[in-house]
């Protein structure tokens, strides 16, 4: 398995490969949830590549870049034991020789992303757009494979494809989840026990909340399960109903909504959403 490590390798290896392409990126410290990506891909085209890169640029002052779990020679045994094609680990020198913030921007439109993570992450899906486009220009899939785990993620990338008029096809996977209901993400290694003890309360409220009767008034139960979030120990950012499509909020459940909560243990913040069936 070919591990690239600047962009003109990546060319090189590009120009030469046959056959459909899918692309996975990530931010390394892979789980099952990645793997299920990279599974999904391997399904749907004849080579897969990963990318794994911590992106500085879709971080803000004091969040955690630094703290953020890496753990390379691992992650690179599970993607040669699944199969994967190839695994692109650029530099920040590489991707911004001038700095991240000296350079380019995507903006995506304020009506997605200045919205649930926008608000505490002001800048956040700029920084996720614009390393998703220069991605996309370097690795010239035909696929591109996101989570359904970071569904605003998911939405603003599939409105940068449609408004830069980018011909990527965008698969989405869904969230996979441990035993017990928690969200699989790199960032649950750094709970304590007894804050991964609480975690699963995040999921299992959403889960409720997706149960209610059609056209049950929103605020007043999300209200409720907030409270119940709160003395389980989460301080909360936002768990809210909104449309899947336009991310606006909605103040009446029904089949098709999605419920969306932010909320940190400690350290640790923790993202999740489920739809209404
Ligand atoms: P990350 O490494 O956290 O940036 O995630 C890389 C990709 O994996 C993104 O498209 C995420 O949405 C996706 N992902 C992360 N966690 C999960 C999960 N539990 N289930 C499915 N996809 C996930």
């Amino acid at each position: 398995m070919p591990l690239l490590r600047d962009p003109s390798s990546l060319r090189k290896w590009r120009q030469q490969l046959q056959g459909s392409l899918a692309f996975v990126p990530t931010m390394g410290h892979l789980h099952a949830g990645h793997l299920a990506l990279f599974r999904l891909a391997q399904a749907r085209a004849e080579q897969v590549l990963v990318s794994i890169y911590v992106n500085p640029l879709q971080f803000g002052p004091g969040e955690d870049f630094d703290s953020y779990p890496r753990s390379l020679d691992e992650d690179l045994h599970k993607l040669g034991e699944a199969g994967c094609t190839a695994v692109f680990v650029p530099t920040d020198q590489d991707l911004y020789p001038n700095g991240p913030l000296a350079q380019t921007q995507v903006e995506p439109p304020a009506r997605l992303s200045d919205i649930l993570c926008g608000v505490q992450r002001p800048g956040h899906f700029r920084g996720v757009a614009t390393i998703v486009l220069k991605l996309l220009h370097l690795v010239a899939p035909d696929m591109l494979v996101l989570g359904e785990k970071d569904y605003q993620q998911y939405r603003i990338v599939q409105q940068m494809l449609v408004d830069l008029n980018l011909s990527t096809q965008l698969l989405c996977g869904p969230t996979q989840r441990e035993p017990d209901g928690l969200a699989m993400s790199s960032r649950n290694t750094r709970l304590s026990p007894e804050q991964r003890a609480i975690a699963p309360a995040l999921a299992a409220e959403l889960h409720q909340l997706c149960r209610l009767p059609a056209n049950s008034v929103a605020g007043s139960s999300a209200e409720e399960s907030a409270e119940r979030l709160r003395q389980a120990g989460f301080a909360l950012d936002y768990l809210e109903l909104r449309d899947s499509e336009t991310l606006q909020p909605l103040s009446h459940t029904q089949p098709g909504a999605r419920w969306f909560a932010a909320a940190r243990l400690g350290p640790v913040r923790l993202i999740d959403n489920m739809v209404i069936p």
